[in-house]
């Protein structure tokens, strides 16, 4: 089987087994840029109380962008690395700013995929896992994020060469699936990680991947 055909068949038992997730709105584009540089390195809870505290402390993006690094950093504290992410919000505010005049990322949408990731990777601290988030779920355009999850479980089932690093994952998997099962498998297979195939010891038994997964084959056969 070849790796477009075994992302096809990963695509149909996961939605067979979890159902197929539709897409709906997440936050605005500027929203989910910011809420991304906060989700590095800490989990979705710690992520999301820092994105509450920054909205609630500050009323406007605009405020965000001008506010004393020490009041930043202390809003987001519970996401962890605030004195790295902060400077990073603020300097991608800024570009922004001096890109567009106003602080909005709407403009996004009249450029293909690939230059709108070329446009926001172009942001310090800004990488492709980033901007695939902020164009799949802010923008409902077809970019496929590679997370810790996507990238062990495409790499066990062999749906990407086994060495492939998560950065270089992102353009090569984005071939392997069909741009409209995007939304849909990212979310089938972070749950798919956190629930069976998990990084360590992952319940191949339980899974309904088994009879298509490379991992699963040269256990069994050892
Ligand atoms: S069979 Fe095992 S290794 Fe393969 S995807 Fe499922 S849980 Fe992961």
């Amino acid at each position: 089987m070849n790796r477009k055909q075994l992302a096809a068949n990963t695509h149909q038992l996961l939605g067979d087994k979890y159902g197929l997730p539709t897409w709906r709105p997440h936050l605005s584009p500027v929203g989910e840029l910011v809420s991304t540089i906060l989700s590095q390195n800490t989990n979705d809870k710690n992520r999301d109380r820092a994105y509450d505290t920054l909205r609630k402390k500050f009323l406007t993006w605009e405020e965000v962008r001008d506010a004393p690094g020490n009041l930043l950093a202390e809003s987001i504290k519970t996401a962890g690395l605030a004195n790295q992410k902060g400077p990073a919000i603020q300097n991608a505010l800024r570009i922004i700013t001096e890109e567009r005049g106003e602080i909005e990322l709407d403009f996004l949408r009249s450029k293909t995929s690939q230059e709108a990731s070329l446009w926001l990777t172009n942001l310090k601290g800004v990488g492709p896992k980033t901007a695939a988030i902020v164009l799949l779920f802010s923008l409902d355009m077809p970019a496929f994020p590679v997370d810790t999850h996507v990238h062990r479980i495409t790499g066990r089932i062999g749906i990407r060469p086994d060495k492939m690093t998560a950065a270089k994952a992102h353009t090569y998997l984005a071939e392997q699936f069909l741009p409209d099962t995007y939304y849909a498998i990212h979310l089938n297979l972070i749950r798919l990680g956190r629930e069976i195939c998990k990084a360590r010891q992952p319940l191949c038994q339980d899974c309904p991947l088994n009879k298509i997964c490379n991992y699963y084959k040269n256990e069994k056969i050892q």
